[in-house]
């Protein structure tokens, strides 16, 4: 490097010529060379040795221009540099001298735009006057010196990262000045050519906004109003997208924030319980956190839909992670567990007697036919006289759950997949066949649904509610549903709606809810085949976004009255008005207002967890007096999670009344438009003391109802009340064969809101009362499985259903299941959390799946006797098999399994010290990879095995770790559906989340079928039945 010494004119020229040569044709790692020889610091000198020389001399000032501009964008430090070496000065005063020389002037701007890219640069040339400078640079629109005039923008953002500089251009009102530019450019630029330099002044802008004085310039200067009408104006021209999305995301960071329109954040519905409310401080973001939140994110691919896990989340300590049995209470207390585990001690007498013969075995429906698969079309359901007993059954059960692995799956699914129903309602109403799914006729008799809409309005629409007392009302209720059964007779397997109004009866709510949802009564049957994920359409975010300014600054057409309210008791609604009616006052339900926006336009609030200001993401209420064929447009508005699978092709659920009374009583997904995105409320900063409120999420989305005046349910996903499972459990016990199906259901406890928490027990009764049948009977190992410990997860509560209704089956894989092993299944771990409608937690407003390392009886009764069950198995040397808590995952697809390893753990946390003498059996990969070859909808790619710290009080973990169960797992059943396997594509129905149960189960035959341990007789007892199957399953079962 000659530069510095050579003051000889022709020989810098020459060298700044071999230079930039080399730099032409080099690669990175020349310039990376050049700077770490300190090349910057020469070429910053020659710089300023140069400019001060008089005149200054331009043949050389150029070249080096172009070579500062080439090295500065690949030195990190080179703003600095430059601001030690004056060269900062001498730039600005070249820049002001060549104003009217586009050619020197342009040279100068690329040498700022590299000064400025480094912050603290750019401060100090925003003091020594760089913006003004710039301001006299860029004009209203011209078509001359457009070079110039862009990279004056670019330098101008790239100044305006200084935070100093934003608060400096506010001052000086470059707010307007921008927003003039920008439309003075926009409304002449009309072939778009000139789109990078009206970017430039909306980077300009989105840069000062940040501040919250240049929000307030931008709100005075109408930007609002400037930005929308360009934004509409060019929404669809692809040209200047890169300007939309500038002016969309100002206008986000600019909509003034307000609270959520309510009394409190607080629950509607609080319950005196016992211990200190230790719901979990709302977590506060700033405003800082979103700043890198772009618009239209979801549209950039799908690789964001994953959340990675922190890293340094993961458990490294080794004592923590190590095995550490040891009770959290007195030994005595376990005593207590035996008589649940009654199956050890009693005798074959008692067992019989138990049962007896004088059940009413096959009264309902016979459950030895069913197994759920997703897509079987036929709903075995058997009136009483078809019901049968599954011993005479057992050749007829040739619908083995082994045909629907998913190998063998594959021509079922096209099949289904060629004809994607997006909308099951119109498709059967199309076919004009007249048939419902099981092929009844439908009592298609307009007339008599007329009528039976009016009893329905009676009893299930808010409209006439306050007409009758709430005394009255339960008997009404089954009154008109016994005459509408009678009506429109309807069997649907494993329900019964008469049974389910009994035992409504003796499910507690917090606020008493009098009325129960149609459809929980009535009953569901899945769609005859899967619905597809539903196609996003481009810029649907965006048009929303402009919809919510356009509520803002143009407020003429905006209705804004409150329709529903829990907060204001009272008949709100205006009879006579055209607008839609809401209800959520029954179980699960928790719709907590609705507010009339425009005529055919609801904002809805969700009621936070009962005791609890937060957790806000599940919803269910029931909607009527919609016109049909109308788009309705729903903004659920103060969802909570950062993101949602309804950005990825997942809808809401939807139930029609009158669809149901037609022979179609189904859930299906619905909605069009749907998009999920950070809306303008904040808690308020009073709730948080003083600190930036949290924000909140806008569900969107549109429905067209199918019939007039109908009554309708909307839901986040197919509901599944705690009414619901006590009924079934009531059929499922009636349905077994008690000779050969040993099924009990007790409680497990009382819960905090006074609910039985089931607990069930599975297993085959021994064939006869020989010693070594009851011995076999009583050895047979444990596998314990729970569920719907969150609330809101009502998939796990149908995956829990398959599993129920396959291991009582008569499949004969379900035999040798109920033969081999005990089945200890607590199906709904949080009652009270369904029943209230609540999304995570518990009466107390505490995730009850945080509360496993101490659990106590008073205050988290289920918890705690979940617990004891399993310490008490484990005191007697039969701790499970496999241990398996359901659960539903909102931001990813598929089914997975979390479990639990330490030497994964702490490879992962990059912690290995240590870890090559730790000894771990690895069988906790085992399951996880059968399910991966045998469920459809399981993946083993989103399977994880880390233990994390903020996990420590979960379930799996505590069962792992304190239990030592090594196969200890949360499965995690998407909200959504799958993009991956033969479900690839499709949204989960009923009928796809039962099918999982189903092969769980299967999964833990397989599990032992490949364990040492296993028996010669059941290998043996497999084999004939695999040999009796296709070839399918063989090499899954090779040990
Ligand atoms: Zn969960």
């Amino acid at each position: 490097m000659g530069l510095e010494s050579s003051s000889d004119r022709e020989s810098i020229l020459t060298i700044l010529k071999v230079l930039g040569d080399l730099l032409s044709v080099g690669t990175d790692r020349r310039i990376h060379y050049m700077i770490s020889k300190g090349g910057s610091e020469a070429l910053l000198q020659t710089l300023v040795d140069t400019a001060r020389t008089a005149p200054p001399d331009y043949d050389v000032l150029l070249p080096l221009f172009r070579l500062l501009a080439k090295v500065g964008l690949r030195d990190k430090k080179f703003g600095q540099k430059a601001l030690e070496l004056e060269a900062l000065d001498v730039t600005l005063i070249l820049a002001r001298k060549n104003l009217c020389h586009s050619q020197n002037l342009l040279h100068c701007l690329w040498a700022l735009r590299v000064f400025a890219s480094s912050v603290t640069t750019g401060a100090m040339l925003g003091i020594n006057g760089a913006m003004e400078l710039i301001f006299d640079i860029v004009t209203p629109y011209t078509r001359k010196r457009t070079r110039t005039i862009r990279v004056a923008t670019e330098v101008l953002a790239a100044l305006l990262k200084s935070k100093s500089n934003s608060r400096r251009a506010v001052n000086r009102g470059y707010v307007a000045s921008l927003l003039r530019l920008h439309q003075d450019w926009h409304s002449h630029d009309t072939a778009s050519t000139y789109v990078p330099i009206r970017r430039g002044f909306l980077l300009c802008l989105k840069h000062i906004v940040t501040l919250r004085s240049g929000r307030e310039a931008f709100l005075a200067a109408q930007g609002m109003e400037i930005l929308f009408t360009t934004a509409q104006d060019c929404l669809d021209d692809k040209s200047v997208e890169p300007i939309i999305s500038e002016a969309l995301q100002i206008l986000r960071l600019c909509y003034p924030k307000s609270p959520l329109p309510l009394v409190t954040a607080s629950s509607a519905y609080a319950f005196p319980v016992p211990g200190s409310i230790t719901s979990e401080p709302p977590c506060v973001l700033t405003e800082e956190d979103f700043e890198d939140d772009g618009d239209e994110d979801v549209d950039r691919g799908s690789s964001s839909e994953d959340v990675k896990e922190e890293d340094d989340d993961l458990e490294t300590d080794v004592d923590k992670l190590s095995s550490k049995p040891g009770l959290d209470r007195p030994e005595e207390e376990l005593m207590q567990y035996e008589a649940m585990c009654r199956e050890l001690s009693c005798s074959f007498e008692e067992l019989e007697s138990q049962f007896g013969d004088n059940v009413n075995f096959g009264e309902i429906q016979c459950a030895n036919h069913h197994i759920p698969t997703a897509a079987s079309s036929k709903q075995h359901c058997l009136s009483k006289d078809q019901s049968c007993r599954g011993q005479e059954n057992e050749e007829t059960a040739q619908t083995s759950l082994l045909h629907k692995v998913k190998i063998g799956r594959s021509t079922v699914h096209l099949a289904s997949r060629k004809r994607p129903v997006m909308n099951p309602y119109q498709n059967v109403q199309s076919n004009g066949l007249g048939r419902d799914s099981s092929g009844n006729e439908i009592p298609n008799d307009q007339a008599s649904l007329k009528e039976d809409a009016e009893d329905l309005d009676a009893i299930f629409c808010s409209r006439l509610r306050a007409f009758f007392s709430n005394s009255t009302r339960p008997r009404e209720t089954a009154t008109v549903i016994d005459k509408l059964l009678k009506t429109h007779p309807k069997r649907m397997p494993f329900h019964d709606p008469y049974l389910y109004v009994a035992k409504a009866g003796s499910t507690r709510s917090v606020v008493d809810f009098k009325t129960m949802a149609f459809p929980d009564i009535w009953g569901h049957c899945p769609p005859p085949s899967a619905q597809s994920l539903l196609e996003r359409k481009r810029g649907v975010q965006r048009i929303k976004i402009l919809e919510d300014v356009r509520r803002l600054i143009q407020p003429s057409d905006v209705i804004n009255k409150v329709i529903f309210s829990l907060d204001e008791p009272g008949a709100l609604q205006d009879m006579a008005s055209n607008c839609l009616r809401f209800f959520s006052q029954f179980e699960s339900g928790n719709l907590r207002k609705a507010i009339q926006v425009r005529e055919f336009e609801y904002d809805l609030l969700i009621n936070a967890d009962v005791n609890s200001a937060q957790h806000q993401q599940w919803f269910y209420f029931e909607v009527s007096g919609m016109r049909s064929a109308v788009p309705y447009h729903f903004n659920v508005i103060n969802c909570e999670k950062p993101n949602s699978q309804f950005n990825y092709g997942m809808q809401p659920t939807l139930y029609s009344v009158k669809e149901a009374l037609l022979g179609r009583p189904t859930w299906i997904r619905t909605g069009h438009d749907v998009c999920y995105y950070r809306n303008h409320y904040r808690q308020s900063t009073a709730a948080t003391g003083g600190a930036p409120g949290k924000c909140y999420y806008n569900l969107t989305f549109a429905v067209t109802f199918p019939h007039n005046e109908d009554v309708c349910y909307l839901a986040y996903h197919y509901p599944y009340t705690y009414t619901a499972l006590m009924t079934h459990l009531d059929i499922l016990e009636k349905s077994v064969n008690p000779k050969q199906v040993y099924f009990r259901q007790e409680a497990l406890c009382q819960t905090l809101g006074g609910n039985p928490c089931p607990l069930v027990t599975v297993t085959a009764m021994p064939e006869c009362n020989s010693t070594d049948h009851l011995e076999q009977f009583r050895h047979r190992p444990y596998q314990v499985i729970t569920a719907r410990v969150h609330p809101g997860e009502s998939n796990a509560s149908w995956v829990m259903k398959g599993a129920l209704e396959f291991l009582v089956s008569s499949d004969p894989v379900a035999r040798l299941l109920r033969e081999n092993f005990i089945f200890k299944i607590i199906p709904m771990l949080n009652p009270d959390g369904v029943i209230n409608g609540n999304h995570r937690c518990s009466l107390r407003g505490e995730d009850l799946n945080r509360q496993w390392l101490s659990p106590q009886a008073h205050l988290q009764p289920t918890i705690y006797h979940a617990k004891g069950l399993l310490y008490y198995l484990g005191s007697i040397g039969r701790s499970p098999v496999v241990f398996c808590d359901f659960h539903g995952h909102s931001q990813k697809k598929n089914v997975f399994l979390y479990g639990c390893s330490i030497k994964e753990t702490l490879w992962q946390a990059e912690c290995t010290v240590g870890t090559s003498t730790l000894l771990e059996d690895v069988s906790y990969r085992t399951l996880p990879k059968i399910l991966d070859k045998i469920a459809p909808a399981f993946t083993m790619s989103s399977c994880s095995f880390l233990v994390e710290k903020s996990r420590a009080s979960t379930a799996r973990v505590v069962v792992w770790r304190e239990m030592g169960v090594s196969r200890s797992y949360t499965m995690e059943s998407s909200y959504c559906g799958c993009n991956q396997g033969p479900y690839q594509g499709l949204q989960f129905g009923t009928g796809e989340l039962e099918e999982m149960g189903a092969m769980f189960c299967l999964g833990l035959l397989i599990l032992e079928l490949r364990s040492a341990s296993c028996s010669h007789q059941l290998l043996t007892r497999a084999a004939t039945l695999l040999n009796a199957e296709e070839e399918g399953l063989d090499h899954h079962l090779q040990r």
